[in-house]
């Protein structure tokens, strides 16, 4: 059994991690939190690309011993020159409605709405020996006013094309085939299986 320390104290992305690579890895790996291993500092986030914000967090397991990994997402909007990018979580310094209200005022009379949503997950080990980052992206627009309830963050207003809808309006199951984050996470599990079979 190969254990694997999740970078994050978000529970459900904890879970979500869990399930996904006990299933593709068929119960060979155990996915523990940081709170697991007695860590209980904050990890702070001053890098100016998901990718090293990704290798900064997994970096805090690995420096105990534990192979680590952790991601890092957000929105870059093109006309806004990619932000708000790693600052998608604090665009505003409030709230996602908050968020999306300042998004929508930043957009306000631009011709140019595309946007993608952006997800790294970095695997650092304890010799470094096998680290690797991989990235998923998932295109869209900016709508000019939200539509549906569903999902979390910009998803009320990152219109996806092949869906005809936002990601607010469809199915999280839906969401899942496409997202930046799935994509990221099926390029994670090839990379990580083929670090740990050669020898790792
Ligand atoms: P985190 O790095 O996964 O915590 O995400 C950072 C921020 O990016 C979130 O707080 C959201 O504002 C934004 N974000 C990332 N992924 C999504 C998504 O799938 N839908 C909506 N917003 C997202």
């Amino acid at each position: 059994m190969t254990e694997i320390v999740l970078a994050s104290r978000n529970k459900k992305k904890i879970e979500e991690f869990q399930v996904l690579l006990t299933k593709a890895f068929e119960g060979k790996i155990k996915v523990l939190s940081l709170d697991d291993i007695g860590f209980y500092g904050d990890i702070v986030e001053t890098g100016e690309t998901f990718e090293e914000n990704a290798i900064t967090k997994a970096s805090v397991p690995a420096s105990l011993g534990y192979i680590g990994f952790a991601d890092d997402s957000g929105l870059c909007v093109d006309a806004l020159d990619g932000a708000p990018g790693v600052y998608s979580a604090r665009f505003s310094g409030g709230s996602d409605e908050d968020n999306n209200d300042l998004l929508l005022e930043k957009l306000n009379g631009r011709d140019n709405r595309s946007a993608k949503y952006v997800c790294t997950m970095a695997c650092v080990f304890p010799d470094h020996v096998g680290d690797f980052v991989v990235r998923g992206e998932c295109h869209g627009i900016i709508l000019t006013e939200r539509h549906g309830n569903g999902g979390f963050g910009y998803d009320p207003l990152f219109y996806y094309e092949p869906f005809g809808k936002t990601f607010a309006e469809v199915e999280l199951s839906k969401k899942n085939e496409v997202s930046h984050r799935a994509l990221a996470s099926q390029k994670f599990i090839e990379k990580l299986s083929q670090v740990l079979n050669d020898d790792k």
